[in-house]
């Protein structure tokens, strides 16, 4: 079983002047524990995450790779692991095929992690663009209220997503899913 995580706004919290280096990253309470937990239960963890940020040149892949090496350490201290971290460094005008709603960050997930079918795996997010490449694959869709999910919440029905389930954090979704 495959559980997909967007990153900022449901691990970490998110910054309207982007997180740019590992000193910024600091994971939204519970969320280390949350993925260690489900880690420890079978699971495999994937993220897919947005970083145009480097593509805006406000900071280097290196830069996300230490934020990206702080993230997993901090998940090891507590017992789990993550499997795969796809993310899209590209600037929004670019048009590339990987940024989300585009689904190439799952689709490079799925080859990763052999998935031939989404439809057991969930995608969380606290974005309409989370939400919206998890459909496009087939993925199911969990928002969580954190980061951008309360606005998010706001406009499902405008945006004709259905089948999403609400969480109030990723901790509140990983005790929904291992209970
Ligand atoms: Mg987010
Ligand atoms: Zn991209």
């Amino acid at each position: 079983m495959v559980i997909i995580l967007d990153r900022d706004g449901v691990i970490n919290v998110d910054s309207a002047d982007y997180v740019k280096s590992a000193d910024e990253w600091h994971p939204i309470d519970g969320s280390i524990e949350a993925i260690a937990r489900l880690s420890k239960s079978g699971y495999r963890i994937a993220i897919a995450t947005n970083q145009s940020g480097v593509g805006r040149g406000y900071y280097t892949l290196a830069e996300l790779h230490a934020m990206h090496e702080k993230m997993c350490a901090l998940v090891a201290e507590q017992g789990g692991s993550i499997s795969h971290i796809a993310y899209c460094p590209h600037h929004p005008d670019e048009g590339c095929e990987c940024r989300k709603p585009k689904p190439g960050l799952l689709r490079e997930i799925g080859s990763a992690l052999g998935i031939a079918d989404f439809s057991s795996v969930t995608m969380v997010g606290d974005s309409l663009k989370d939400l919206q490449a998890a459909q496009s694959v087939g993925c199911r869709a969990a928002l969580v209220k954190t980061g951008n999910g309360m606005t998010t919440l706001s406009e499902l029905d405008d945006a004709g997503l259905s089948d999403i389930s609400v969480y109030d954090n990723l901790a509140d979704f990983v005790n929904h899913i291992l209970k």
